[in-house]
């Protein structure tokens, strides 16, 4: 039996989970957050189970003492000494094509994880900050780095390569390397124990952040997003897929700076630019409901580019088994997913009204007869994290093979 605890570090939060792992089993000793890092208000939270939430309101200036917080509280009640955490696994953003695994981290590892995450248009420093806290507080304990992109490393240059001067890739990088990837694995994982075959499927992480994957044989064959986050499906405030001169005229002809665009598609688009400020799609839900044009349209639009995805991907695919629903939107809204089936009625699709209303569980949500399955699963980033740090701390396992 293991203790793995699970980090996942953004550049004003740390999310955390700690794991018992024992072989295939697990449970989830702890989780919470630090929260409004180097803000005011700051504060770190914990909880054992369901009915219980502790909350310190704490300032903290930096990750190191947001980290540290989260080891104090954790030390209140789940473990008594932090040497019984055998290893800290941190979600990371960018691995490049660096990293098709999870890999234990070293001073290489991390040399390429700062060069990778300079790739990522916010934020890409982030992630770093808790190794660099875990370092400093527990030097001794081993960490891994499982990354959002490595996944998607099995796809091929005609998926991957944009049509731009070949040296943008050769000297510069510059190409598809997708996100989501550790969410993406998961359900796909997920949906083939509960079909019992892998096959093809389309999974949908629609979230905050959105991505839509084409799987074949527990291999991700294409994906929404792309050289960045900011490509693909319409997200919470970003923009998804746009016309790639949209940027540069917005900048020549209403005298704006890149940062100023950049702002503009990352944190005023999507959801929020479509609805006029509206994010949640809890809220957009309603307006919906109220007749509010905006919302309505928004939906419509969201909808079409998700159906757009999935119509492509079963020609990338030559088909589809499945097609699975994951994150705050997919997992909840079966508002958005009732619309998405009727588009898809073609198919042979038949939504089963009532699996559809079911919260909180892994459900096939079409009827027997349905041509096409259509799937609920809750996504678990930081399982497949504490999965993979477990497996890392055995030796000889290739993790990219676990899933074959
Ligand atoms: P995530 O990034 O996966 O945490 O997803 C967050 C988003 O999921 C929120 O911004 C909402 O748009 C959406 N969401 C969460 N709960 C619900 C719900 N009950 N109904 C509709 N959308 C939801």
């Amino acid at each position: 039996m293991k203790k793995i605890l699970v980090l996942n570090s953004g550049s004003t939060t740390v999310k955390y989970q700690l794991f018992l792992m024992d072989g295939q089993k697990h449970q989830v000793l702890a989780k919470g957050m630090a929260e409004r890092i180097g803000i005011s208000g700051s504060s770190v939270s914990m909880s054992v189970d369901e009915n219980e939430k502790l909350v310190k309101e704490v300032e903290l200036h930096n990750h190191i003492e947001a980290i540290k917080e989260v080891l104090n509280m954790l030390l209140s009640g789940p473990i008594k000494s932090v040497e019984e955490i055998d290893a800290v696994g941190h979600r990371m953003g960018h691995g490049g094509e660096y990293f098709d695994k999870s890999v234990v981290i070293d001073e290489d590892v991390l040399d390429k994880a700062r060069e990778a995450g300079d790739l990522l248009p916010l934020h890409g420093a982030a992630f770093l900050y808790g190794i660099d806290a875990i370092t400093e507080l527990l030097p001794k304990v081993k960490q891994v780095a499982t990354f959002d992109s490595s996944f998607h490393q099995s796809m091929k240059k005609e998926a991957f390569l944009y049509a731009i001067p070949l040296e943008q890739y050769e000297k510069h990088k510059i190409r598809r390397y997708g996100f989501h990837g550790t969410s993406h694995k998961y359900v796909a994982e997920e949906a083939a124990k509960m079909l019992g075959y892998k096959g093809k499927f389309i999974s949908c992480h629609l979230g905050g952040g959105a991505s839509v994957t084409a799987i074949e044989d527990g291999k991700s064959v294409d994906t929404s997003m792309g050289f960045t986050p900011m490509a693909g499906m319409i997200m919470g405030t970003r923009c998804g897929d746009i016309d790639p001169y949209i940027p540069l005229h917005i900048m020549k002809t209403q005298n704006k700076t890149a940062d100023e665009v950049n702002a503009m598609l990352n944190k005023e688009s999507g959801w929020c630019g479509l609805t006029r400020g509206y994010t949640d799609l809890r809220d957009i839900e309603e307006q919906y409901l109220e007749g509010n044009q905006d919302a309505i349209t928004a939906v419509d639009v969201y909808v079409h580019a998700l159906i757009k995805y999935i119509g492509a991907y079963m020609a990338v695919l030559g088909g589809v088994d499945a097609i699975i629903f994951t994150a705050g939107i997919g997992e909840n809204s079966s508002f958005i997913r009732k619309k998405v089936c009727e588009r898809l009625k073609f198919l042979g699709i038949e939504l089963n009204e009532e699996a559809n209303h079911l919260r909180g569980q892994a459900t096939e949500i079409t009827t027997p007869s349905s041509k096409v399955k259509v799937l609920v699963i809750p996504t678990n980033e930081e399982l497949m994290i504490a999965e993979d740090t477990y497996a890392l701390l055995h030796d000889n396992v290739v993790l990219m093979e676990k899933a074959s």
